[in-house]
């Protein structure tokens, strides 16, 4: 059984290969598994964590790549479903001179957004600890209506909550809808996770700290957010902090702030009380710091997301 179960977008992601060229001058492109709730999962199984994905692939070569991925990571897919009558979803990743990505999704909404609610079964979620999930799923019905019951299903179980708002405007007709919808849910989160961005178009403030503060007023118990090349920012209620980020040099950020997300969900199935004492958050936040920066150094969401003693042993020496 799956200690974490992440719910949410799984597709390809074509990666052009020269940063710079943007996507129209782009010759070629790398295939690569991709989709920020799969990426989490598959960081959380490099951990060594026991992470179970639900999604929806197309019965064609790239839902068959994504399975063929998924099971080789040992994700389980017990609950990955594989539809004929919808097509695995594409993303082309441009990256720029500072090999930042930008996503274009591609075609009409894939499989991932097909997931339904009557497809989840209460007995699925016995025992599961962690429950994780993001925006995108939230886009479209029926995968709303998926997530909505499953966060339901998970809080009945008695599992933590992860949310990563991971905001993708252009899926979304109406902005104000996607902020609702993300205030709706995210105080029902134990851990909210989201860059400076986001966190800033969310709550309405220009202040880190101020909007970090909103976020804990609303319940939730620990927020983090990641600042890139500068480390992460950390909020509860009884304290707030940042850790710097490690020293390495990126090719390809694609997947930070999903590996940043997998590393938290595992402090999460450590942390005794919620939220933990500031000197356990600092080690936690280091910890992930070093997970979510060594993935940028190799090319790919999941290319560079390390094991619990690689990362461990590389903290020994930093
Ligand atoms: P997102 O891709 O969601 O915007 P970030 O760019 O903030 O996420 O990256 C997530 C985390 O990855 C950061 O908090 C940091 O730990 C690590 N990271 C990202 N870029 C770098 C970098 N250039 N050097 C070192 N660490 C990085």
């Amino acid at each position: 059984m799956p200690e974490v179960l992440c719910l949410g977008e799984a597709l390809v992601d074509l990666i052009g290969t020269e940063p710079g060229l943007g996507l129209k001058s782009s010759g070629c492109f790398q295939l690569a598994p991709g989709g920020a709730v799969c990426n989490v999962a598959i960081g959380l199984a490099r951990l060594g964590v026991k992470a179970g994905l639900i999604t929806k692939l197309g019965a064609d070569p790239f839902g068959r790549f994504m399975l063929g991925c998924l099971k080789k990571e040992k994700v389980d897919t017990s609950l990955v479903k594989i539809t004929p009558e919808h097509l695995t979803a594409l993303v082309f990743v441009s990256l720029d001179k500072n090999r930042k990505p930008s996503f274009f999704f591609y075609g009409t909404p894939g499989a991932d957004r097909k997931i339904e609610a009557g497809e989840l079964r209460r007995k699925d979620f016995a025992g599961v600890k962690v429950f994780h999930f993001g925006t995108i799923s939230l886009s479209l019905e029926p995968s709303r209506s998926a997530t909505l019951r499953a966060l339901e299903l998970a809080k009945e179980a008695g599992a933590r909550i992860s949310f990563d708002p991971n905001f993708r405007f252009h899926l979304w007709k109406d902005r104000q809808a996607l902020k609702a919808i993300s205030w709706r849910l995210a105080p029902r989160a134990d851990l909210v996770k989201l860059n400076e961005d986001e966190l800033l178009f969310l709550t309405g403030e220009k202040k880190l700290a101020q909007g970090a503060r909103k976020l804990v007023d609303a319940g939730v118990k620990i927020v983090v957010v990641t600042l890139g090349a500068k480390g992460a920012f950390f909020a509860t209620a009884g304290y707030c902090g940042s850790v710097p980020a490690f020293k390495f040099n990126p090719v390809d950020t694609t997947g930070a702030g999903d590996a940043f997300a997998a590393g938290m969900i595992a402090w999460l199935l450590r942390f005794k009380r919620l939220p933990p004492e500031k000197p356990e958050m600092e080690k936690a936040v280091r910890f992930v710091n070093a997970f979510a920066g060594l993935s940028t150094t190799r090319v790919g969401a999941i290319a560079g997301l390390r094991s619990w003693s690689e990362v461990s042993r590389l903290l020994g020496k930093l």
